[in-house]
């Protein structure tokens, strides 16, 4: 894959609004475009195949793996969680920037694999307003709560590990900042 430069990495913990800084981003700049990930977790009430997530169950995500069809994958909360490398690569090489709204292990793995992509860790103004984030959201049972809210704390620990900290007070002005980063 040439020009790294155009892989995003956009991390931080579950509940800070990742997905909804993602939304506005892709609507102020159409050459951006996100890679849909792979995911064994259950679909969300609204949650389509294909736009949301490709949902596998574990044996079809495992065989990937072994077949190196991943650019990078890690295990969240009791599912696993992967970036499909072909799509990557169609849209790199189409002159696209690729975005990637993934977890911690798997933004440090891409850091790794491609120190040329920009890696931006999002965090939230306060742990107690990412507790009510993540509540308000009323997508997970209380024992997938608890589990996010634990790894937030270790996601949070290694925010400085990425290229950019930010902190999301406000969507708009947050897509406007990683707009601008990306551009310069
Ligand atoms: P959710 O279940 O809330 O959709 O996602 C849980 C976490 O997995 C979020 O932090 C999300 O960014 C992350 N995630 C989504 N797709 C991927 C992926 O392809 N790889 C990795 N490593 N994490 C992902």
């Amino acid at each position: 894959m040439k020009n790294l430069k155009k892989l995003i990495i956009l991390t931080g913990p579950s509940g800070v609004g990742k997905g909804t800084v993602v939304k506005e981003i892709l609507g102020k700049d159409k050459d951006i475009s996100l890679s849909i990930s792979a995911t064994t977790r259950e679909p969300r009430v609204g949650e389509k195949e294909g736009e949301n997530y490709y949902f596998l169950n574990q044996e079809k995500f495992k065989k990937m793996i072994e077949q190196n069809l991943f650019l990078e994958w890690a295990e969240f909360a009791g599912n696993y969680y992967g970036t499909p490398l072909s799509s990557v690569k169609e849209k790199i090489n189409n002159g696209l920037t690729v975005l990637l709204e993934i977890e911690v292990e798997g933004a440090k793995q891409i850091k790794e694999k491609f120190p040329e992509s920009l890696s931006l860790f999002l965090l939230p103004p306060d742990k107690k307003e990412l507790e009510r984030r993540i509540r308000n959201r009323g997508t997970e049972k209380e024992e997938a709560i608890k589990k996010r809210l634990f790894r937030a704390n270790y996601e949070m620990s290694l925010s400085n590990q990425f290229d950019f900290e930010l902190i999301n007070h406000n969507v708009d002005e947050t897509a406007e900042r990683i707009i601008k980063i990306i551009r310069s």
